[in-house]
């Protein structure tokens, strides 16, 4: 545990809206922006124990924020499946597949970008799936409140203090 750990925000609603560093979650905590829903058995000063996920005290509208476009994130939206054959890989053997290649003016947003196995990426090569004689199994979106879930359950799976507040 470090001051750069991840802790979970929910909302005063206990929704969950974000993970944060540790640093960021400290400084809401001392500013009573916040209150201390599960942390760890670590001491950071004092009586304070380190969070692990913490509960904003006013509720916050949430802005549809654009979650930011990272191979992780690509993975994780697409459950880590390749968009053309459908099949399921461990990330090590996945790459990102430009749905409309750059060559093309394709751009690396969350509606260009899919999940691609190597052998998928190697026949569609420089093409769209058109030419390539591809199908996308389906179609590439932003994140929404779901996919939002999603991404923070795949970067929590390492804690088990966040499972009642993503698992409901
Ligand atoms: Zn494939």
């Amino acid at each position: 545990m470090t001051i750069k750990s991840p802790v979970l925000v929910l909302n005063a609603s206990f929704e969950p809206i974000a993970i944060c560093q540790a640093r960021r979650a400290l400084t809401l905590l001392v500013k009573g922006g916040a209150a201390v829903e599960e942390s760890h058995d670590v001491l950071v000063w004092r009586n304070m124990r380190m969070p692990s996920v913490i509960r904003l005290s006013r509720y916050r509208k949430v802005p549809q924020r654009r979650h930011v476009v990272t191979r992780r994130n690509i993975f994780a939206r697409d459950l880590n499946a390749c968009q053309y054959c459908a099949v399921v890989f461990p990330s090590s053997k996945l790459t990102l597949d430009h749905v409309v290649p750059r060559s093309r003016g394709g751009r690396d947003t969350w509606e260009n970008l899919v999940t691609c196995c190597y052998t998928c990426n190697h026949r569609k090569a420089d093409r769209t799936p058109e030419e390539a004689g591809v199908v996308l199994i389906r179609m590439p979106r932003s994140v929404n409140v779901h996919t939002a879930r999603s991404l923070m359950r795949t970067q929590g799976e390492d804690f088990p203090l966040w499972r009642k507040y993503l698992y409901f």
